[in-house]
Formats: structure tokens, sequence, C-alpha cells
């Protein structure tokens, strides 16, 4: 399940500068930095509507940014401050994988089938291929026996471990995830967290929306704490989570704690 290439392991594989959003007059996005290198896990907390899901869909072209400059890879930097054309929003789209909050899996499809979708439709990959990889990936996530089944027949946490296999089927750069629990029985979180973890233990290059702060302090490299569409304080898990310097952080985290 590793990735497959191998550069430095410092070199940076997202900048985001300036990343500007508005939805009408409400400017949800105020102007992001972002620096993750490759093999880095960056977390993101914050309130509701602080803009974090917002960040993520302009990283994966779902949300096309009004302003600012994304680069993933160090190969194609998007510049969103000029017109941005569908070639380039494809080529960005690519570069990423987004695991959702509420799985978003097609419910008329089996296991399988959603796996392989994006590989074959999208992708264009052989599909014996994609079918041999989509096995060993679900096997991976302790899903071997549910190729054939649909989505309802799965429990929350097994539809997210398969929403897992489906964005890492992508063979993506980065792996983006939108409070991957947040929907989850509490007794189910504690497994889909797990197989985040090895992922980041393998290298995986992610960026994680989560409240899940126990789990930021274990997986993060660094910890952005937004408020208001502005990253307000950003640091290693230990400051940001424990002893934050920003007033504003400290009563997030108290709260959540
Ligand atoms: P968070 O993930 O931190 O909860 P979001 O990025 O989901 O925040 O949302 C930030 C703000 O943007 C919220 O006020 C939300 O209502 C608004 N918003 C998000 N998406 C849209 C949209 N498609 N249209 C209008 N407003 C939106």
């Amino acid at each position: 399940m590793s990735r497959t290439e191998s550069t430095p392991a410092e070199a940076a594989l997202l900048t985001v500068r300036g990343l500007r959003k508005a939805f009408g007059q409400h400017e949800v996005l105020k102007s992001i930095d972002l620096d993750v290198s490759r093999g880095e896990v960056l977390t993101l907390i914050g309130p509701s509507g602080s803009g974090k899901t917002t960040v993520l869909r302009c990283l994966n072209g779902l949300e096309v940014p009004d302003a600012g400059m994304v680069d993933v890879v160090g190969q194609l930097a998007v510049d969103f401050s000029a017109p941005v054309s569908k070639k380039q929003l494809a080529a960005l789209r690519d570069r990423s994988a987004m695991v959702f909050q509420h799985y978003n899996l097609f419910p008329h499809k089996t296991v399988l089938e959603n796996v392989i979708e994006g590989p074959v439709q999208v992708q264009k990959r052989p599909k014996a291929e994609a079918i041999k990889e989509a096995r060993e990936l679900l096997a991976r996530v302790g899903l071997a026996e549910k190729d054939n089944s649909y989505p309802f027949e799965l429990s929350g946490g097994q539809q997210q471990r398969v929403g897992i296999v489906r964005a890492l089927a992508l063979r993506p750069q980065l792996l983006l995830f939108d409070e991957p629990t947040s929907a989850l029985d509490p007794e189910l979180v504690g497994d889909v967290l797990t197989v985040i973890k090895e992922l980041a233990d393998e290298g995986w290059t992610m960026v994680v929306v989560t409240h899940e702060l126990a789990f930021a302090r274990q997986v993060a490299d660094e910890v952005i704490f937004m408020d208001g569409g502005v990253v307000v304080e950003r640091g290693h898990p230990d400051i940001v989570l424990r002893d934050p310097r920003e007033e504003r952080t400290r009563q997030f985290v108290d709260r959540l704690l």
C-alpha cells in the first residue's frame, strides 16, 4: 500500500499560498498558506464553519478558489488568481484523493465496484489490474470478504474503510480526510483511526480535518487551528494542543479535551 515513488523525505509535497474563497458575500477562506512535506501529516482543527472542509475541497478541485496558488508535488502550481483551465483542475484533482465524512459510496454499487470506479472510469487503468489492487487493499483493511457486499450491508466503520481504500486505489500523492470518524458510532471510531495511523506510519502524506485531538496528537507533524477563515495558530501538536499561544486556540482545545 505504500507509495510507489521515492523522493527526498523533506521535499515539499503541498504548497498553498494566499488561498481565498467566498460564497457570495461570505468570505470563507481569507488567505490561507500551507506547507506539507512528503510523508508529513497535517491536521486541521477548528470550530464548525471555520473553513476546514473548504480548504480540503479547494485542494482537491471540488471547489475552485477565488485566488491563491495550490501546488501539489512541485510540478504543477495552479494560480487561481488567473483563469484556470479544466485540464489544470483535472491534473490537480488527480494528485489527491478525499475521504469524506459520510463515506459518499455509490449505494447501488458493490464494495469492489465502488473501489475500481475511479481507477477504471477516470484513470482508464486496465480493469483486471484495478480489481487485483482493490482486493489487496480491501484485505489490508480487514474487508477481504466484503467485496461483493453493498454499502448498506456494512457498518459505518466498514463503509469508511471502503472509503479509504477507494481513495488509495487512485494512487494519489496526497490523502485528504474530512472528519473521517465524526459520523461513526463511538465504538467504530478506533478501527478507522487505526487504519489512518497505519497509513501515516507508512509514509503517506495527508491533510486530516478532525475533532479527535488525541488522534491528532499521535499522528500529526503539524497542527493548524483555524477560526473564521484564517489560520490562528500552527505548530507542533505538543504546543498547539497542549500549550497554545493564542487564547482562541486554548478555548477550543480546552473544550474538546
Ligand atoms: P468547517 O469545515 O470548518 O466546518 P466549512 O468549510 O464546511 O467549515 O464551511 C465554512 C463556511 O462556508 C460555513 O459558513 C459554510 O456554511 C460555508 N459554506 C461552505 N460551503 C458552502 C457552499 N457551497 N455554499 C455556501 N456556503 C458554503
